[in-house]
């Protein structure tokens, strides 16, 4: 869709894409100047396969700072790679063997299941919810539980619908975990810094001490500091076999992540946190705006979003999430992406990460167009 949108913007259209998953704003300026220096102090050969170890300290140092050290991390439990993205690829090739279950609440990021395709891995979709916030319950996660089960991928904030579990809600999860000794946790975390109704402070997976040598945490640059070209993010875990397996993985895929990106997320990781704070203000606003845009289209059913950046709305009172989107890229010139890509089929998209203007104008043309 964003490349749809891209070709009929070059054709004149004038197309606004709420298509894209990335943030809209320029990498903060300290950030850019780390770079700079980095290249100027050569920064450019080969570095350790794990990554540089100031950056490894500061992402242990980060993820402390967010759990109050209810699971010391240190830097021997980092693991830097290309991007989260990588780094959740990694993750599903250390642990899957041909035939091994994994669990996946749908909908989700479209590239679990295909990785997990990739380690030949067998994927285990379990349809959650409207009325449940799209959160896996305990009892739906029961279900899907069997002897073959090696992991579970949990992404809170949510990437496609915004939903934040609860404290209580992992907490539920997790005593269900308990009984399956064997089972991995992948917690996708990559929304973490982007939570907008959130009181009860940070909700990491690791405040869960007990669960410390089978939970993997996944987190990065890209959304919290807007450097989604840098291609930097992490792998945590005190599971030292698992954190071998990757980083002996790494050694033949990859060598190491690009030496001057990494001094880039060093310097956001090390920088203080106010560019994070006025980024999350903006993304708030623009919510309260789409919320309440969205909330006067009769028959737009959605959750208000707790965390990430997009509006998830159920939009089976007039077709196919494939349908809408499509009519309104043709006929309205908005592009969105269709729940099915994200396993919920009776659902579309929206992401807000673009300007409170294009939001006002997306959304009055979808409201015209629905109507
Ligand atoms: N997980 C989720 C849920 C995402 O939405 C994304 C990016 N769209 C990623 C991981 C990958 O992020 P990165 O840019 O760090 O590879």
């Amino acid at each position: 869709m964003a490349a749809r949108a891209k070709a009929m913007k070059a054709a004149g259209v004038d197309v606004v894409s709420m298509s894209l998953g990335e943030p809209d704003m320029d990498t903060p300026e300290h950030v850019r100047r780390a770079v700079q220096e980095a290249v100027d102090d050569h920064w450019s050969h080969y570095g350790p396969v794990a990554g540089i170890p100031a950056l490894r300290e500061a992402v242990a140092n980060y993820q402390n700072s967010l759990s109050g050290n209810a699971i010391p991390w240190i830097a021997d439990d980092v693991v830097v790679s290309v991007g989260a993205k990588m780094a959740i690829y990694n993750t599903i090739q250390a642990i899957i063997n041909p035939g091994d279950e994994v669990i996946i609440p749908m909908p989700s990021w479209v590239s679990y299941s295909e990785m997990v395709k990739l380690a030949e891995g067998t994927v285990v979709p379990v349809q959650t919810t409207f009325e449940n916030r799209y959160c896996l319950t305990p009892e739906e996660l029961r279900k899907a539980l069997t002897s073959k089960t090696r992991l579970i991928i949990l992404c809170s904030p949510n990437n496609p619908t915004g939903a934040v579990y609860s404290h209580a809600e992992l907490e539920a999860l997790l005593a269900v975990l308990r009984e399956y000794p064997d089972v991995y946790i992948l917690a996708d975390e990559i929304y973490n810094e982007l939570l907008y109704t959130n009181t009860q402070g940070p909700i990491t997976f690791s405040s869960f001490t007990d669960f410390a040598d089978r939970l993997v945490i996944i987190n990065g640059v890209s959304k919290a500091y807007a450097m989604t070209g840098y291609r930097v993010g992490w792998i945590m875990s005190k599971n030292k076999g698992f954190i071998n397996a990757c980083i002996r993985l790494q050694g033949q895929q990859l060598t190491c992540a690009t030496m001057v990106a990494q001094k880039a997320a060093e310097a956001a990781l090390t920088g203080g946190k106010e560019c994070v704070d006025q980024m999350r203000e903006v993304f708030a606003s623009r919510r309260k705006l789409i919320c309440s845009l969205a909330a006067e289209i009769p028959g737009f059913k959605f959750h208000e979003p707790e965390g990430a950046f997009y509006l998830f709305p159920d939009v089976s009172k007039w077709g196919t999430g494939d349908e809408v989107a499509e009519r309104l890229l043709e006929e309205a010139h908005v592009a969105v992406v269709s729940g099915s890509a994200f396993g919920c089929p009776s659902c579309i998209r929206l992401s807000y990460a673009i300007s409170e203007d294009e939001i006002r104008i997306a959304l009055a043309r979808m409201a015209a167009l629905l109507k």
